[in-house]
């Protein structure tokens, strides 16, 4: 494999011609997609049109002639086409963060009607923290134990005495992916709800929420979605359950007829009642521009071909990895199966840190994420991410370890965000 054969890969690819639809920085590769999507053509002019026009002109009339107030339903319902949820069944609304509160309160009343006596929320320790923030706050004030395994495989043992059980589908460091359904049927068989973290793979890998007959689950916006910055999030509630419990933080926008503004809380049918306060416009219509960029890949085969390519680029890193970084280990999973869409390296010591931040400034993008193992980070988007993008970050790995590059001073210096 060398460079002029990366080429003919871009080349032969029938999904190329998405990248059009980005509006990348010209000299950066970017492989980040899985932190902060890149931004598509179509998101400034939709975001001015929604500043200039629906606020500046039709100001708060647009509430109703622009349908700002169904905009939560409405890309939720483009959402649900992304991970296997049928119309009326998501909504666009908050951060991952509330509405992981929200999702697994309204799942540990139904466990506790259903299944009471059960006093165990189970998690792997190697969740995304913020999941494990909330939960352990809710399961402190609910007089609940929030028990972290640390592998899979501990579970099962387990679900007898659990009420839920919160995974995230592809672990944000490794990349790990989950089998959804398995997983999902394996806690059902003992009685156990599922609820799922979508912030890595909606997007990135195919989801199945029907199919697999999982119970909650919410994701990010600003990830796979390519919504912006501080992008709204989404949440997906099982038909079966969305009328049974209100959700706990009961606002007027999940009220039945918020603008009777009767002082008594009456929930909306269906997962409108997931909403709390009013839909953050901009963000949402910024949003719906992501994932309708997501959505022109169903023309060249969707989610199913853009998995294709991912798992094609990320095992082209890895065999890359494998033949030319010797002090690097992979961290991600090396079956397709249970990679989602990025590679994730270790260092044999100290700098990993500085060796991103030395890429970075060569123009290859990605990130660092601290723990043990330090980890550099490499996300894949299919839609806008070449095969020679791979060939070429790796070259410049190579350089920047060849020249002890990253061993300079200016490298060590860490930023608030990394
Ligand atoms: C990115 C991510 C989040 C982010 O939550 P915010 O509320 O948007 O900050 C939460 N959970 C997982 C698993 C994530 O990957």
């Amino acid at each position: 494999m060398n460079r002029d054969d990366a080429v003919a890969l871009d080349q032969a690819d029938p999904l190329a011609p998405l990248r059009d639809l980005f509006d990348l920085p010209e000299g950066t590769i970017y492989l980040d997609g899985n932190s902060l999507g890149a931004l598509p053509r179509a998101t400034a002019g939709r975001v001015a049109e929604v500043v200039t026009q629906e606020w500046g002109q039709g100001l708060i009339e647009s509430w109703n002639t622009a349908s700002w107030i169904t905009l939560p339903q409405r890309v939720g319902d483009k959402i649900a086409r992304i991970i296997g949820a049928g119309d009326g069944e998501v909504v666009v609304a908050d951060s991952t963060s509330l509405n992981v509160y929200k999702v697994l309160a309204s799942a540990l009343s139904i466990a506790a009607a259903d299944s009471p006596g059960r006093r165990i929320v189970v998690s792997e320790r190697s969740n995304f923290p913020t999941d494990l923030y909330i939960a352990s706050s809710l399961c402190r004030d609910r007089g609940y134990e929030l028990v972290l395994v640390d592998s899979p495989s501990e579970i099962e043992g387990l679900l007898d005495r659990t009420a839920v059980l919160m995974l995230t589908e592809v672990n944000y460091r490794t990349g790990f992916l989950h089998d959804m359904a398995a997983v999902t049927a394996g806690a059902h068989e003992h009685g156990v709800l599922a609820v799922w973290d979508l912030c890595h793979s909606a997007g990135a890998v195919p989801v199945d929420l029907r199919g697999a007959d999982a119970d909650f689950a919410i994701g990010c916006g600003y990830k796979f979605l390519n919504g912006g910055p501080g992008s709204p999030a989404f949440l997906w509630v099982n038909p079966r359950h969305v009328d049974r419990f209100e959700q706990p933080l009961s606002g007027w926008m999940g009220h039945a007829a918020p603008f009777e503004m009767s002082p008594g809380y009456r929930p909306a049918e269906g997962v409108s009642r997931y909403l709390s306060g009013t839909p953050a416009v901009i963000g949402i219509s910024a949003l719906e521009c992501g994932v309708d960029t997501l959505l022109a890949s169903e023309a060249y085969g969707g989610i199913e071909a853009l998995r294709e390519k991912s798992l094609a680029l990320t095992r082209l890193f890895a065999d890359l990895v494998a033949s030319r970084l010797p002090g690097f280990t992979i961290e991600s999973p090396l079956d397709d199966a249970r990679r989602g869409s990025q590679l994730s390296l270790s260092f044999g010591e100290d700098g990993a840190y500085a060796i991103v931040q030395a890429l970075i400034e060569r123009g290859v993008v990605g990130d660092f994420r601290a723990g043990e193992p330090d980890i550099l980070r490499f996300g894949v988007t299919p839609l806008y991410t070449r095969y020679v993008d791979v060939w070429d970050a790796v070259d410049h790995l190579v350089s920047v370890m060849d020249d002890d590059e990253w061993r300079d001073e200016r490298f060590w210096t860490r930023g608030a965000v990394t």
